[in-house]
C-alpha cells in the first residue's frame, strides 16, 4: 500500500526522523490555515503518487496568504501525470544548502534489505544510477543484525557526503531503518535528504509502502484505506475478494494459483502478447467466482480476449466448466475466452463445455497453455 507524502512524513515522524511541520489541506482556506500554523515561508505541494511534481506545477513557494491562495488555487485541480490533485500538504519551507538520496527496500533475490544511499540527490535515483552509478552506495542488511550508527556513518562516508551533514545523516538513516523494519514498509524512501545551512539533516520528501501482509498488527493502518489510489478494477475486483492486479495490455487472464497465474503472463508475454490483469481465483472456482471473475475483466475497456488457464487438483474440471456456463449467463462478454482446462476430470469438463452450445467465436477450447496463449493473443490483435 502506497502512502501519499504527508502520511509517510506522519509515519517518519513516529520514527523521530525529522520533516518540517505542515498540515494537510483540501481547500485553499485550509492551506491558508495550514501555511499560517507552519509559519512562513511554506511550500504547497501536491499530494500525488507520482514522481517530478515539481517539474509539472505541483510544489511553490510561498511567501505570503496571498501567494498560498494563488498556488493552492493552481494546484487543486491540477493534473500531474494523469494524477488529479485533490489534497495539498503546506509546510514551513526549508532552506537547502545540499540535497541527498537514501533508501530501504527489500531484495528478494538476496533474502535481505537493500539500503541505498547517495550525495546525489533530488533528483531521480533511476537517473543517477544510469549516469554516475558510482555515485549510489548498495548495502545488503541482514534483517538479524540490522543497521548500527557505525554503518549507518561508514556508508555516508562511502558515498561522499560532506564532513559536516555525516552525523545528521547516519541518524537518520539509523531511524529510517527502523521505521522500514519495525514499521513494516516494503519500501521507505527520503528524496531528498537534505543539509539546511544551519547543520541539520531532514526528510523534505517521504516515499512510504507498507506491507500490506503485515497489516494484521497495525490497526492504525485503517486510516491509510480510506485514501488508498486503487484503480477502478481493483476497487471492483476488491468488493469481490478476487486476488487481482490490473496491468496495461490486452489479454484478460484467469487462472487458478498465484504460481499458475504468473506463468500464464509469462507464457502470454513469451508469444507476444501482454496481459491486462493478474487474477488468481484460487481453488474455488465455481460459478459465482467464475462470473466475478469476469466482471472485472470485462469491465477492463483493454481487454480483447480472455485466457482462462485452469488446472485442476483440487480444483475439479467439471465444476470450472459448470462455472463458465453458469457465468457466461450472468455476464455479457465484450472478449472473446479461449480456455486450456487441465487436470482432475478436465475431460468431462470439456465436454460439458462442448455441450453447452457455446460459438466458438465466444468460447474455444486449447489442449496446452501455449496453444491457448497463442489463440488468446492472435484473437487480441484482430
Ligand atoms: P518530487 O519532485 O515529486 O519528488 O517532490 P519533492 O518533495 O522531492 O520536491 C522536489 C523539489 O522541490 C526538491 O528537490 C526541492 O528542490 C524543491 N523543494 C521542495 N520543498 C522545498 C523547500 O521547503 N524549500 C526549497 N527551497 N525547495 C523545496
Ligand atoms: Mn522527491
Amino acid at each position: 500500500m502506497d502512502l501519499f507524502e504527508y502520511q509517510g512524513k506522519q509515519y517518519f515522524a513516529r520514527f523521530d526522523i525529522p520533516v518540517s511541520p505542515g498540515d494537510k489541506a483540501d481547500t485553499v482556506e485550509e492551506a491558508l490555515a495550514a501555511a499560517e500554523a507552519a509559519g512562513y515561508p511554506v511550500v504547497v505541494k501536491a499530494q500525488v503518487q507520482v514522481g517530478g511534481r515539481g517539474k509539472a506545477g505541483g510544489i511553490k513557494l510561498a511567501d505570503n496568504a496571498d501567494e498560498v491562495r494563488t498556488h493552492a488555487g493552481n494546484i487543486l485541480g491540477l493534473d500531474i501525470k494523469g494524477h488529479v490533485v485533490k489534497r495539498l500538504w503546506v509546510e514551513h519551507a526549508s532552506d537547502i544548502e545540499d540535497e541527498y538520496y537514501a533508501s530501504f527496500t527489500l531484495d528478494r533475490a538476496a533474502k535481505k534489505h537493500l539500503f541505498m544511499l547517495s550525495a546525489q540527490g533530488g533528483v531521480e535515483i533511476e537517473a543517477v544510477a544510469e549516469s554516475d552509478p558510482d555515485a549510489i552506495v548498495k548495502l545488503h542488511i541482514d534483517p538479524v543484525v540490522g543497521l548500527d550508527a557505525a554503518t549507518a556513518r561508514q556508508a555516508a562516508v562511502d558515498a561522499r557526503i560532506p564532513e559536516k551533514a555525516l552525523d545528521g545523516t547516519a541518524d537518520i538513516l539509523v531511524k529510517l531503518y527502523r521505521c522500514f523494519s519495525e514499521g513494516d514498509c516494503d519500501l521507505a524512501e527520503i528524496n531528498p535528504l537534505i543539509l539546511k545551512p544551519t547543520g541539520e539533516v531532514h526528510a523534505l520528501d517521504a516515499k512510504v509502502t507498507l506491507d500490506a501482509n503485515a497489516s494484521f498488527r497495525h490497526p492504525e493502518w485503517a486510516e491509510y484505506a480510506e485514501t488508498e489510489e486503487l484503480d477502478e478494477r481493483e476497487r471492483l475486483a476488491k468488493t469481490h475478494d478476487l486476488q487481482y492486479i490490473g496491468l496495461d495490455g490486452t489479454v484478460g487472464i484467469i487462472a487458478n494459483g498465484a504460481g499458475l497465474a504468473m506463468s500464464t503472463l509469462d507464457v502470454v508475454n513469451q508469444v507476444g502478447g501482454s496481459a491486462a490483469n493478474f487474477l488468481d481465483i484460487g481453488g474455488g472456482a465455481n460459478a459465482d467466482v467464475m462470473a466475478a471473475a469476469l466482471e472485472v475483466i470485462n469491465f477492463d475497456q483493454n481487454v480483447s480476449s480472455i485466457f482462462i488457464n485452469i488446472f485442476g487438483g483440487i480444483t475439479r474440471g467439471e465444476e470450472v466448466a459448470k462455472g463458465i456456463v453458469e457465468a457466461l449467463g450472468r455476464v455479457d462478454l465484450r472478449a472473446p475466452i479461449v480456455i486450456r482446462l487441465d487436470g482432475t476430470n478436465a475431460e468431462e469438463g470439456r465436454q460439458i463445455l462442448a455441450d453447452a452450445g457455446i460459438p466458438e467465436s465466444k468460447l474455444r477450447s486449447e489442449p496446452t497453455m501455449l496453444d491457448a496463449a497463442r489463440a488468446a493473443v492472435a484473437l487480441a490483435k484482430n
